[in-house]
């Protein structure tokens, strides 16, 4: 009888159990953003990344289960600065969901709200450059994350008044973690000051401008432009055989380490992957690790 009455407990159990409703359904372009965006919504967010940490967020493919995911959206929330120009307007068109267009509450466009570097006076996108409204690649900076974090807080509330006092709570307690861990991060980074850099493509702008690295030249001849062998030949000169032209070659999770260790072998210059985002490599687990794992990759390939 005993144990009769223990299974029907835990049936009622179970029925009981299921998770309330999230009140926002939030699809972000990035890992980062949907990240940051249950880091401040918690339980009252269900928050999605159309990207994975190990794919480049320029070029994916506008999948119909992605275009179902927009449908569906309370808020899109996406790094812009043409980041996303290859794939997200015809994911926006497709879905046709009104509530998410660019301009309405429901869209969200993070590199509008931090300071942009690498801002051309005019651009050829011709010749491949996809860095066409300034450098994108905003998420390498904690800072620029406090700042997206204060504005995302706020559109959650907007959306969703009845949690308003949840989505304050949140950003309140995130933004007090954050700001200790950038102390640690930039205690922990005094002796990278300095460095000089090899990085594949132009995303690390952000992180060199955080922590004073020199970046002295890429891989690719022009952002969004594979290394061609003639342009390494190039870097070969530049940093002498065997040389000490430079500190580190550094690569984003997503490129491949064929051109980053033709240069490393010759030059004996260390080359080191960098997570750029959540899911970037086994140890970015969440946003504060992403950072610490960028710090401990950096610190251990250190000269
Ligand atoms: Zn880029």
């Amino acid at each position: 009888m005993r144990r009769t009455g223990i299974t029907v407990t835990l049936i009622a159990g179970l029925q009981f159990s299921q998770p309330a409703q999230a009140a926002l359904e939030v699809f972000a372009c990035e890992p980062e953003w949907a990240a940051l965006a249950q880091e401040l919504g918690g339980e009252w967010v269900n928050a999605e990344s159309a990207t994975q940490g190990l794919q480049d967020p320029h070029f994916i493919e506008a999948r119909p289960s992605l275009i179902a995911r927009v449908r569906k959206a309370d808020l899109v929330i996406c790094t812009g600065a043409q980041l996303e120009i290859g794939w997200l307007p015809m994911l926006l068109g497709k879905a046709n969901n009104p509530v998410v267009l660019p301009g309405k509450d429901g869209f969200l466009e993070a590199s509008n709200y931090v300071p942009k570097l690498d801002v051309p006076d005019r651009v050829d996108r011709a010749q491949g450059d996809v860095h066409a409204q300034g450098n994108p690649h905003i998420q390498i900076n904690p800072h620029n994350i406090a700042l997206v974090a204060r504005v995302l807080g706020e559109r959650l509330a907007t959306l969703d008044p009845e949690h308003a006092a949840d989505y304050q709570a949140g950003l309140h307690d995130f933004l007090g973690r954050w700001d200790a861990a950038i102390k640690r991060w930039e205690t922990s980074a005094a002796p990278l000051r300095g460095k000089r850099l090899v990085a594949h493509h132009k995303a690390f702008v952000y992180l060199e401008d955080w922590l004073e690295l020199n970046e002295l030249a890429t891989l690719e001849p022009l952002p969004g432009i594979p290394p061609s062998s003639a342009h390494l030949a190039q870097l070969l000169d530049m940093l002498g055989e065997g040389g000490s032209g430079a500190d580190i070659i550094i690569r984003e999770s997503y490129q491949g380490a064929k051109a980053s260790e033709w240069l490393s072998q010759r030059t004996g210059i260390p080359a080191v992957m960098l997570p750029m985002t959540v899911g970037g490599s086994p140890q970015a687990k969440d946003l504060f690790s992403l950072f610490d794992d960028i710090l401990q990759r950096l610190l251990s390939a250190r000269p």
